[in-house]
C-alpha cells in the first residue's frame, strides 16, 4: 500500500535532483507530503493516490545515512582508566601506547560494540576505524586489534559497514618485505592500507612501497599526514607527487593535512592544483586538532585545522572525521558525525546555511572514502531515517533524536 509521509522536510544539498523532487523549497530545506510505493521514495507530491496510509511526519526532517570517515576503535572509551592526560600529540600517543597492554579481546570488543551502537544510533550507514599497528620489536606485526576489529566488523554488517584502515608509521613500508605483509594481510581481510606520516626519515621509499603494494592489490589508501605546525612538514606534498608519478586511480583520502595552513599564495594553489589533479580527498578533523595542536604553556593562539574551504574550492572532495572520542587524544566526545559537524561550525566557520555542509558528513564523505554517495532520492527507503528537528540549525546543533523511517512509519501503523 502506498504510503503519504505529511509535511516533511527534507535537506535540499542531500537531494540528487532537488528540483525534481517536488514540494516547495524553503532555504535550505524542501517541504512536502512523502509519497513512500513499496520501498521506493518517490518524491513530494500534491496528488497522492486516494488509497495511501497518512502517516504524520511534522516537526522532522527526512535524512540518508551518515558516513564517518575517519575513527580509532581501538582507542575509544579508554580515557576513564588513563591518567589525567593534557599535551600534545606525542603525549597523547605515550599515554595511549602505556594503555595499551589493557588492551584484550574482551576489552577490545565492549568498547568497540558501545562505539557501534552510538553510531548506529547516530544514523551511521558506513564508518572507517584506523587500527595501530605492530609493536617495537616487530613494527609490521599485525596486531591483536586487527583481528578482533575485523570480528566486530562481522557482527554489525548487517546494520554498518566498517572499514578497518592499517596505522603503521610510514618507515615500516619502507621495506618491502613489511610492505608486502603488511598489504596482504590488509588485502585478506578487505580493508584499508593506510599509515601516519610527519617526519619519517624513510618517507619517501616508503610511500613509494605502499603505492605500489596499493596498485598491486586494488587497494584503498589512508593516511594520517602532517598532524603538526613545522612548517618543514611535507607528507602532503609527497603523497600528492607520488600519486601522479604513478597514476594512482585511487581513492586516497588525506586525514589531519595540517601543513596546508602553512602553506599561502602560489605554493598553496600549486599544492591543491596537485591534489586535484591526482583525485586525493582531504579529511578535517576539528576535535583531535583543536584539542592537541598549538599546545604552549597558555592559550592556543593557531587552530591546526586543515584548510578546507580552500581545497573544497579548488574541486578537493572534502569530508569531517569524528577521530578520537575518550581516549588519550580526546578526553571527551561520542561516535555522531553531526555533533562534529557542529564542532567544526565555530573551528572552521562553516556559516549558515547549514543545509551547504551536510555532504562533508553524507555524501561527500561516502566519496572520499570510495563508496557510493547515498542522496536521499537515490536510497531504498529502508537506508532513511528522520531527525526530529524543525530547521538544519537544529540538527546539527542539537543532533536530535535520528529514527529509521521505517520504524516511524511501523509505529504509525
Ligand atoms: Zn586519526
Amino acid at each position: 500500500m502506498p504510503v503519504l509521509l505529511r509535511k516533511i522536510a527534507v535537506p535540499r544539498s542531500l537531494l540528487a535532483n532537488p528540483d525534481r523532487f517536488g514540494g516547495c523549497a524553503d532555504g535550505d530545506l524542501q517541504r512536502g507530503d512523502l509519497l513512500i510505493l513499496g520501498d521506493q521514495v518517490i518524491g513530494l507530491t500534491r496528488s497522492p493516490p486516494s488509497d495511501a496510509r497518512v502517516v504524520n511526519g511534522a516537526g522532522r526532517i527526512l535524512l540518508p545515512p551518515l558516513v564517518e570517515p575517519h575513527l580509532h576503535l581501538d582507542k575509544a572509551f579508554t580515557r576513564p582508566r588513563l591518567p589525567d592526560v593534557g599535551g600534545d600529540l606525542m603525549a597523547a600517543i605515550h599515554a595511549q601506547q602505556a594503555d595499551k597492554a589493557n588492551w584484550s579481546d574482551g576489552d577490545l570488543r565492549a568498547r568497540a560494540n558501545t562505539a557501534l551502537a552510538e553510531l548506529v544510533a547516530a544514523g551511521v550507514s558506513h564508518a572507517r576505524s584506523h587500527v595501530d599497528w605492530g609493536h617495537e620489536s616487530d613494527p609490521a606485526a599485525t596486531p591483536r586489534a586487527w583481528h578482533v576489529l575485523a570480528e566486530v566488523a562481522q557482527d554489525w554488517a548487517d546494520r554498518i559497514t566498517l572499514d578497518l584502515s592499517c596505522l603503521p608509521d610510514i618507515d615500516t613500508f619502507a621495506d618491502p618485505a613489511s610492505a608486502a605483509r603488511i598489504a596482504g594481510q590488509v588485502a585478506r581481510d578487505g580493508g584499508v592500507l593506510g599509515a601516519w606520516i610527519l617526519h619519517h626519515s624513510e618517507r619517501e621509499k616508503g610511500l613509494a612501497q605502499i603505492f605500489q603494494q596499493a596498485e598491486a592489490r586494488g587497494l584503498r589508501l589512508d593516511f594520517h599526514v602532517d598532524e603538526g605546525q613545522d612548517p618543514d612538514l611535507d607528507g602532503l606534498e609527497l603523497i600528492a607527487a607520488t600519486a601522479l608519478q604513478t597514476r594512482f586511480q585511487g581513492p586516497v583520502l588525506c586525514g589531519h593535512a595540517i601543513s596546508l595552513m602553512n602553506r599561502t599564495g602560489t605554493g598553496l594553489d600549486r599544492l591543491l592544483d596537485d591534489l586535484t589533479r591526482a583525485g586525493i580527498g582531504l579529511c578535517a578533523l576539528p576535535t583531535t586538532n583543536l584539542y592537541l595542536q598549538s599546545r604552549g604553556a597558555g592559550t592556543p593562539d593557531r587552530r591546526g585545522i586543515t584548510r578546507l574551504a580552500e581545497a573544497a574550492a579548488a574541486g578537493i572532495t572534502t569530508c569531517l572525521g569524528t577521530d578520537n572520542v575518550q581516549d588519550a587524544f580526546y578526553p571527551l566526545g561520542r561516535h555522531d558525525p553531526l555533533l562534529t559537524l557542529a564542532t567544526a561550525v565555530p573551528a572552521l566557520h562553516l556559516d549558515p546555511p547549514f543545509g551547504a555542509h551536510l555532504p562533508l558528513v553524507t555524501t561527500r564523505a561516502a566519496r572520499a572514502l570510495g563508496v557510493t554517495e547515498g542522496f536521499v532520492d537515490r536510497q531504498p527507503a529502508a537506508r532513511l531515517f528522520l531527525a526530529e528537528a524543525t530547521s538544519l540549525a537544529a540538527l546539527v546543533g542539537q543532533q536530535s533524536l535520528r529514527t529509521p523511517l521505517s520504524r516511524v512509519l511501523l509505529s504509525n501503523a
